[in-house]
C-alpha cells in the first residue's frame, strides 16, 4: 500500500489551453493517506474519472507530479504503478469463467497456483460469487459481471492502491447497499488504499472515512463527513451533502448584521468583520437543520411566513418564505408545527458567510 500525493496538477484535454475553462482539472493538490478510505465525490463531468486516471498512471497530466510513497511516478504507466483500477462498466473475459477471470490479474504476475486459488476463493466469498465460479462471464447478470470486475480489483494483496470508478452504477439497488458495505468490511480487514469515486452523497458518506468533494475541476474541500456538513469551506459543499441543502440568501453587511432584503441577522463579530474585507459576492448560508423555528416570537427571532409543510416520515420539512427569499428548515420529531406565521432564528454558531462562494472564517 501506498501513500499518494498529487502536486500542482491540472490537465487540459485541449492542445492548446487558454483560460481555466479550458481545463478539466485545476490545481489539484492533495494527500491521501495509506491505508485510508477515501471517496471522491462530485457531480458528473467535474473532472473524477480525469483525476483517477491521473493517479493511475492512465492519463499523464498536462502539469504537476504524482508522488507514490515520496517517488515521482508522473511517467509511469499503470502496470508500473501497481495499481487495481475497477471501472463503471464491468470489463471481463466474457469466454472465461468466473474463476479465471478473478485469477487473471494474479496469474499474468506470475503468482503460483496454490495462492491463486486462495485469493480467489477468499474473494469470491467475500463478493458471494463462490457458486458461480465455474461459470462462464458471458451468461451471468450486469450484477454478477460488475461483482467479478470488483474482485478482480480486490484479489491483488500487493496492489499500491485500488480505485473504484463509480463502480456500483449498474448495480440494483438493494444489493448497492450490501456491496457498499463489503467494500467497507475488506477495507477494515485488509487495511488497503482504497479511493472510492461517487456522484451519491450517501455512498460517500457510508463508506469513506475522508471525502474529497470535487467541483468544476477542484477538490473543493477533504473532511469527514461531520466536517463536510458542519463546516462547508465552499458553497457547493453546503449545497451538494444534506438533503435538502444548506440555504443561501444574498447579503450585505452592516457591522457585525447581515442585512438580507427587509431583515437583519446577526453574524459571529469576527466574522463579519473578515467579511467587510472579501472578495466576491457576500452569501449568508445555514443548514435546513440548524435553522430554529418557532410558533410564537421568542427574543431574537425574525418573523417569516410559512409556505408548505412536507412530511419526511420522522421528520418535517418546512418551506419558509423570508423578505421575499424561499428556506428550509428541518423540524424534530415531536416539535409544533407554525401555521402562516413563524419566527425564525438563526444561531450564530451555525449561521456562515460565504463570499464568492468561499467560506469566511476565523
Ligand atoms: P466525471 O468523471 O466527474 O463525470 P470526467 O473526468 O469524465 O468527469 O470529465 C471532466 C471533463 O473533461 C468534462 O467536461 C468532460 O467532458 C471532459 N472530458 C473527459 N474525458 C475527455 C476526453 N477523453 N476528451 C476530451 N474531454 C474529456
Ligand atoms: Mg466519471
Amino acid at each position: 500500500m501506498a501513500q499518494i500525493a498529487l502536486k500542482e496538477i491540472a490537465h487540459s484535454y485541449i492542445a492548446n489551453p487558454k483560460d481555466e475553462s479550458d481545463y478539466a482539472l485545476k490545481r489539484i493538490h492533495s494527500e491521501w493517506e495509506d491505508g485510508g478510505a477515501y471517496a471522491l465525490l462530485g457531480p458528473s463531468g467535474c473532472g473524477k474519472t480525469t483525476l483517477l486516471n491521473v493517479i493511475s498512471g492512465l492519463l499523464t497530466p498536462s502539469q504537476g507530479r504524482v508522488f507514490y510513497d515520496g517517488n515521482d511516478v508522473t511517467g509511469l504507466p499503470p502496470e508500473k504503478r501497481n495499481i487495481a483500477q475497477v471501472f463503471q462498466f464491468p470489463v471481463l473475459y466474457d469466454t472465461m469463467s468466473v474463476f479465471n477471470n478473478l485469477a487473471f490479474p494474479l496469474r499474468n504476475r506470475g503468482i503460483q497456483e496454490s495462492e491463486v486459488k486462495k485469493r480467489v476463493l477468499e474473494v469470491a466469498e467475500i463478493l458471494e460469487l463462490t457458486p458461480f465460479l465455474k461459470k462462464r462471464a458471458a451468461g451471468l447478470t450486469a450484477d454478477a459481471k460488475q461483482k467479478i470486475s470488483l474482485g478482480r480489483g480486490l484479489v491483488r494483496s500487493d496492489v499500491a492502491a485500488i480505485l473504484f470508478d463509480e463502480p456500483l452504477t449498474v448495480i440494483d439497488p438493494h444489493l448497492k447497499w450490501h456491496l457498499r458495505r463489503k467494500l467497507k468490511e475488506v477495507h477494515d480487514q485488509l487495511k488497503l488504499t482504497l479511493i472510492y469515486v461517487t456522484h451519491d452523497q450517501v455512498e460517500a458518506l457510508t463508506f469513506a472515512d475522508q471525502v474529497m468533494v470535487m467541483y468544476e475541476g477542484e477538490l473543493v474541500q477533504s473532511g469527514t463527513p461531520q466536517e463536510l456538513y458542519e463546516s462547508p469551506q465552499h458553497k457547493f459543499v453546503g449545497f451538494f451533502i444534506g438533503s435538502p441543502g444548506m440555504n443561501f440568501l444574498t447579503c450585505t453587511l452592516e457591522g457585525n448584521t447581515a442585512r438580507v432584503d427587509g431583515a437583519g441577522i446577526m453574524l459571529d463579530d469576527e466574522v463579519a468583520a473578515l467579511g467587510q474585507k472579501a472578495q466576491g459576492k457576500l452569501e449568508l448560508g445555514i443548514r435546513p437543520m440548524f435553522l430554529e423555528v418557532h410558533a410564537q416570537s421568542v427574543e431574537g427571532s425574525i418573523p417569516a411566513r410559512v409556505k408548505a409543510v412536507a412530511d419526511q416520515g420522522s421528520f418535517k420539512i418546512l418551506t419558509i418564505d423570508l423578505a421575499g427569499h424561499t428556506l428550509r428548515a428541518r423540524l424534530t420529531e415531536g416539535q409544533a408545527v407554525p401555521q402562516n406565521e413563524a419566527w425564525l432564528r438563526f444561531p450564530t454558531r451555525w449561521t456562515k458567510l460565504f463570499a464568492g462562494g468561499r467560506l469566511v472564517s476565523k
